[in-house]
């Protein structure tokens, strides 16, 4: 298997370079940030519990996200050539119960590719998408900056988890859809 993280703060384009590099190399998209608005959308228990949290730009508690992903993962493992996370892990919690789940599938994070964006081109990207995502978080320029706070303090210390083992590259993730896609492409088969 060859499973991935594409890492970065909330509008760094990780949603779309991660549907193309899933279809590139046939991978599963997992984004959490997806799973969870599928949830609200069906006004399921989860849903309704998250809700709360995305409304006002706050990570949604671990163990909500963990048994989400654990289900994913036990739908599909046997059926997939590798994933690819997009939002996830957010946490070290997160990061740890991840590791902890693929080794049960005797597999790992191959690698962890970042983008890198300033907060003043994310901004301006999740404002120009909340006109038409339907997003109520991608609307209000308050819950962006605390999204962007949240990401700082809780997440960015997620990417050491991986340094530690030489698993984390950082690449520009501003430029071109095309010219960030060929980057991360050339990283990804670096690692083939
Ligand atoms: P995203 O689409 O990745 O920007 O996620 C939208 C919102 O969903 C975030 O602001 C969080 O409230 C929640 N969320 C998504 N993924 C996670 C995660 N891995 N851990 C905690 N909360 C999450």
């Amino acid at each position: 298997m060859l499973n991935l993280i594409l890492f970065g703060p909330p509008g760094s384009g990780k949603g779309t370079q991660a549907a193309r590099v899933a279809e590139k190399y046939h991978l599963l998209h997992l984004s959490t940030g997806d799973m969870l608005r599928e949830e609200l959308r069906r006004e399921s228990a989860l849903g309704k519990e998250a809700k709360r949290f995305i409304d006002e730009g706050l990570l949604v508690p671990d163990e909500v996200i963990i048994g989400m992903i654990s289900d994913k993962i036990d739908a599909t493992s046997s059926v997939v050539k590798g994933y690819l996370f997009d939002g996830f892990p957010r946490t070290q919690p997160q990061a740890e119960a991840l590791d902890n789940l693929l080794s049960l599938k005797n597999t790992q994070i191959a690698g962890v590719l970042a983008l890198d964006v300033s907060e003043e081109e994310i901004t301006r990207r999740i404002l120009s998408r909340g006109e038409s995502s339907g997003r109520s978080d991608d609307r209000d320029e308050s819950i962006i900056r605390n999204r962007y706070q949240v990401y700082q303090n809780e997440t960015a210390p997620v990417a050491n988890h991986y340094k530690a083992s030489n698993r984390f590259v950082l690449l520009p993730g501003e430029g071109s859809v095309d010219g960030i896609f060929n980057s991360l492409s050339e990283q990804i088969d670096r690692l083939l």
